[in-house]
C-alpha cells in the first residue's frame, strides 16, 4: 500500500458528521491537516488513541504517543505503521425523528393508546474520542449516514421506552412533562456516547380522540363500565359482583385480582397482614398476587444480569441502570432492508421498519 504524506477530509459535506479513511499506511513526519471544525482521532483495533485538534500536523512519535505505545507494543517498530483516521466534525447537527408509541395500561381497565409522536434534535459531538469509539468500534459504523441512522433509532426506542410508563391520562395531562422528561434520558445517554444534545423539540404528540375522550373524567367512567360488561363473562366465579362495584366507585381490577379484592377483608382474631404494591402504594392482603387498585403483579421482580457489567436489574428493564448497556444485546437482522440492529430495538434504525 502506497504510503500517504497528508490526509484532509477536505470534501466534507454540511450533513457529514464524521469520515473513516480506512487502512491508512502512514509514516512519522506524515501530514494531517484538521480545518477548524474538525477533529482527527488515530484509531486502530477498534480503539481511538490520540486526537488532533484544528491545524497542520506532522506526525512524529510525540504528538501520537498513545498510538505509537500500542503500536510498540505490537512490536511494530520503524517509521512506517498502519491505522486509520477518522475524522469527526465540531458542527451542530439537526436530527428529525417520529414514530409509534403505546401508553401504559391505564389504572383500572388495560387500555393502551397508540401515541404518534415527532420532533427534532440539535446536537454535536462533544468528545470525539469517546464517539469514535462508540459508533466506529463497538457499532460498526462506517458513514455519517449509519450515525444519523443510529442516533435516530437510540431517540426512538427511549421515546416509546418513556411512553410505555405512563397510561393515557398521564399522558393527556402531562404531555410537556413526559416529553421533557425524555429529553433529560436522552441528554444524558446521548453523553455516554460522546455526544451533546443542546435541544430536543417535540413539535407534536398525536393523541387518538378516543383516548382523549377516554381520559376525561365522563369518557373514564362510561369506557369502564363498556369494558366490564364486556369482561364479565370471562372473569371467575363471583366475579360477576364487580358491576356493582364499578357503580359505587369501588376501585375494580381485573382478573385474579378482581377475585381477591371483593373478598371479605376481615379474618379472624389475628390482624390483618397487608402488602403494599410497588406501583401505587395501596394494601393488598398478604399472599395476593396482584394489586387490587392497579391489578401490576405484587410478586417480587424476577432479577437479570448486565451482561457488561454484572449488576443484578429487573427482568422488565432493557437497559442497564449501572452502566446503560442493553440487558439484552443481541443483533437481530431487520426483515425489511437487512441491516443489523440490537434486539431492543423496536425499530429499524437504518430503514424504520417495525422490528417487535
Ligand atoms: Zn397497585
Ligand atoms: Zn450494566
Ligand atoms: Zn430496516
Amino acid at each position: 500500500m502506497p504510503i500517504i504524506e497528508k490526509v484532509a477530509w477536505d470534501f466534507a459535506g454540511d450533513e457529514d458528521i464524521a469520515y473513516r479513511f480506512p487502512n491508512l499506511s502512514l509514516k512519522y513526519g506524515s501530514q494531517v491537516i484538521v480545518k477548524e471544525n474538525q477533529w482527527a482521532v488515530f484509531f486502530r483495533d477498534g480503539k481511538s488513541y490520540d486526537v488532533f485538534g484544528p491545524g497542520r500536523h506532522t506526525i512524529t512519535s510525540n504528538n501520537i504517543p498513545l498510538l505509537t505505545g500500542a503500536l510498540k507494543a505490537l512490536r511494530i517498530i520503524g517509521d512506517i505503521f498502519e491505522c486509520e483516521v477518522i475524522f469527526v466534525s465540531n458542527s451542530q447537527f439537526k436530527g428529525k425523528f417520529g414514530g409509534q408509541a403505546y401508553s401504559a395500561p391505564s389504572g383500572n381497565i388495560q387500555y393502551q393508546a397508540e401515541l404518534g409522536y415527532y420532533g427534532y434534535l440539535l446536537y454535536k459531538v462533544e468528545d470525539p474520542k469517546l464517539f469514535v469509539i462508540e459508533f466506529f468500534g463497538n457499532k460498526g459504523a462506517s458513514t455519517s449516514t449509519d450515525i444519523e441512522n443510529y442516533i435516530r433509532g437510540f431517540i426512538n426506542e427511549r421515546v416509546i421506552d418513556e411512553f410505555a410508563n405512563h397510561d393515557i391520562f398521564n399522558v393527556v395531562k402531562n404531555v410537556d412533562e413526559t416529553t421533557d422528561k425524555v429529553s433529560l434520558i436522552i441528554k444524558d445517554e446521548a453523553a455516554r456516547i460522546g455526544l451533546k444534545i443542546i435541544d430536543t423539540v417535540f413539535e407534536g404528540v398525536k393523541i387518538p380522540e378516543e383516548a382523549r375522550r377516554f381520559s376525561t373524567t365522563m369518557g373514564q367512567q362510561a369506557m369502564t363500565m363498556q369494558y366490564m360488561k364486556e369482561t364479565t363473562s370471562e372473569l371467575p366465579e363471583g366475579g360477576g359482583a364487580a358491576g356493582a362495584g364499578v357503580g359505587a366507585g369501588i376501585g375494580i381490577a381485573m382478573g385474579n385480582a378482581l377475585g381477591q379484592a371483593m373478598q371479605p377483608s376481615k379474618g379472624g382474631g389475628s390482624p390483618q397482614q397487608v402488602v403494599l404494591c410497588p406501583n401505587c402504594g395501596s394494601q393488598n392482603n398478604l399472599g395476593a398476587k396482584f394489586c387490587g387498585n392497579c391489578g401490576k403483579s405484587l410478586a417480587p421482580a424476577a432479577k437479570i444480569i448486565c451482561p457488561k457489567c454484572g449488576a443484578a436489574m429487573p427482568e422488565t428493564m432493557k437497559f442497564c441502570g449501572n452502566c446503560g448497556s442493553p440487558m439484552k444485546p443481541e443483533k437481530i437482522k431487520c426483515p425489511k432492508c437487512k441491516a443489523e440492529n440490537l434486539s431492543t430495538n423496536k425499530f429499524c434504525g437504518s430503514c424504520g421498519n417495525k422490528l417487535q
